[in-house]
């Protein structure tokens, strides 16, 4: 599909950057009485592209789990062009189900009036996923040909082509405490970083360097996509600034876990940390370590089926006018990550971010609930190692209408979880990559300012989105719209504001 290229005295390509000037436009609103006074601001921002993505490569923290596996196969398979039998016929290697490789937005109309789409990366240049490096950690040594095996999400096909590739890659020693996950993931610690956990950060850090030498990297993302910890206790002296936190990780402290040992290396080495699981990694130290140094973190939980729904379904009640009043999820899983969330204080983090999805939606509508009022929301997870990677999502979804009645919608998913989860991580790392590369200014201002350290911006893949101030953003649709009009913003389009007036009036 073609790149585009946006005619205007308000943009200009150089060689390096794209530089764009965009009316930015807010509504302040106070509340007298019965009235909100809302008064309109603009502003003209000036927005800098670089336009050349930087050679990039993601450390992957769980390497070798369903995830891990299944997005270097993806990697791999993607670059190679594999193609391979099936029963259903010839199958070649894709991007199904990413946002940045496989999703359009509309930017605009032709002569006809005709809606003209274009992918995300022909706006403004992306990372492209075959010039993406892997390397990684686990705390499982096997080589990640033996994992994907022992994992069994991908086609047999895929696991023999793939196999001397996937063979020649070994996660590195991973910082574990087993305190943290469930009892029953010690049988395949066998890769396990000795030493203190400062001696641990170090190595981390070690890491991070001799992989960015080795592949020549000017940018690093670091990606939790390991099993689920429970949340850390935060408390004044432990983990409440950085310089705290900094002083627990020297002294030891049992209560800093594991995956806060990766983020804080991480951000001491300059890159981006993302936590795809729900746990409190980035707890205030951590925030205040990220901003201190500039880089970027992005919490939490990957979004990938139920909750993505979720989002979509709540908005569309609430929005409609629909009082939902019971929101019920079972799901059934039999994959590690089911096996880890089996104790229940790995599965009360996962709870709490799944729980609290629809919080925002709620809020948004005074006139269905009262101050306070929120529907029932039960969220279960049940260990069912039969199906393996296969889960299964079952919702029900109550809400009442006028005069009383009530409607009930019953939703029932079933797929492979790494297949959704994959892509997502793709569209992490290549979003992550792409903000590094933008900065902002009022007009007439000297400084471009990049963005906040929370990357809220990547909000629509994570379940539980962390932002630097201001409020929380579920609905899917909301989220997707910032990301597209941040886009639009760079090459100079105002938002996208569907009035299509063009087609509209008499
Ligand atoms: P998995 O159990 O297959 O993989 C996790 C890997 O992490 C394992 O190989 C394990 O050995 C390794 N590991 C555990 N602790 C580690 C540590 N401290 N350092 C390095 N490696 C460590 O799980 P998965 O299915 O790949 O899911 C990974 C995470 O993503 C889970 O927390 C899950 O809740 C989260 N998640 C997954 C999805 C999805 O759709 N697949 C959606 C949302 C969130």
């Amino acid at each position: 599909m073609a790149n585009i290229r946006v005619l205007s005295d308000d943009v200009h390509y150089t060689e390096e950057h794209i530089l764009a000037k965009v009316q930015y436009e807010t509504a302040h609103c106070k509340r007298t009485g019965d009235t909100i006074q809302v008064t309109p601001r603009r502003r003209w921002l000036e927005v800098r592209t670089a336009r050349r993505p930087q050679r990039t490569g993601v450390m992957l923290v769980g390497w070798g789990g369903n995830n891990g596996t299944t997005l270097t196969a993806a990697l791999l398979a993607n670059r190679a062009g594999l193609r391979w039998e099936t029963k259903e016929g010839e199958r070649r290697a894709d991007w199904l189900g990413s946002l940045t490789q496989c999703a359009t937005l509309r930017v605009g109309s032709d002569d006809d009036g005709k809606d003209v789409w274009a992918p995300m990366s022909g706006v403004v240049p992306l990372l492209h996923p075959d010039d993406l490096e892997v390397d990684g950690w686990d705390v499982s040594s096997l080589d990640l040909a033996a994992a994907a095996r022992r994992n069994r999400v991908l086609d047999v096909e895929v696991q023999r082509a793939l196999a001397p590739q996937l063979r020649e890659l070994r996660p590195r020693a991973a910082a574990f405490d087993c305190s943290f996950v469930a009892a029953n993931q010690q049988e395949r610690a066998d890769n396990v970083l000795p030493g203190t956990r400062a001696q641990q950060v170090q190595r981390l850090r070690e890491d991070i360097r001799d992989f960015k030498k080795a592949k020549s990297l000017e940018r690093v993302v670091v990606l939790w996509t390991a099993n689920t910890e429970r949340f850390a206790e935060v408390r004044p002296g432990l983990n409440d600034t950085a310089d705290n936190l900094l002083a627990s990780i020297e002294r030891n402290e049992t209560e800093v876990s594991s995956s806060t040992l990766y983020a804080v290396a991480a951000i001491l080495e300059g890159c981006t940390y993302i936590n795809g699981s729900p746990q409190n990694t980035l707890v205030p130290g951590c925030l205040e370590l990220a901003e201190r140094h500039g880089t970027h973190v992005v919490g939490d939980d990957l979004k990938t089926g139920q909750t993505k729904l979720k989002s979509v379904l709540v908005d569309f009640l609430v929005s409609a006018g629909i009082k939902p009043t019971s929101i019920v999820s079972y799901n059934h899983l039999g994959n590690n990550d089911g096996k880890n969330l089996s104790a229940p204080h790995t599965f009360r983090s996962k709870e709490i971010t799944k729980r609290n999805v629809v919080d925002d939606m709620v809020d948004s509508n005074p006139i269905l609930y009262a101050p306070g009022e929120h529907p029932d929301h039960v969220v279960v997870i049940k260990y069912v190692p039969y199906v393996g990677d296969s889960k299964r999502a079952m919702d029900e979804y109550t809400g009442e209408l006028m005069f009383g009645g009530r409607q009930t919608f019953v939703v029932h998913n079933t797929c492979e979880d790494s297949l959704l989860a994959a892509p997502l991580l793709l569209d992490l790392v290549v979003l992550a990559e792409f903000c590094t590369r933008v900065g902002f200014r009022p007009a007439g201002d000297d400084e471009y300012v990049p963005f906040h350290s929370v990357l809220a911006l990547l909000s629509y893949l994570v379940k539980a989105p962390m932002v630097p101030r201001g409020t929380v953003v579920n609905s899917l649709f909301r989220q997707r719209a910032c990301i597209e009009n941040v886009l639009r913003a760079c090459v100079g389009l105002g938002p996208e504001s569907n009035m299509q007036l063009e087609h509209k009036l008499a």
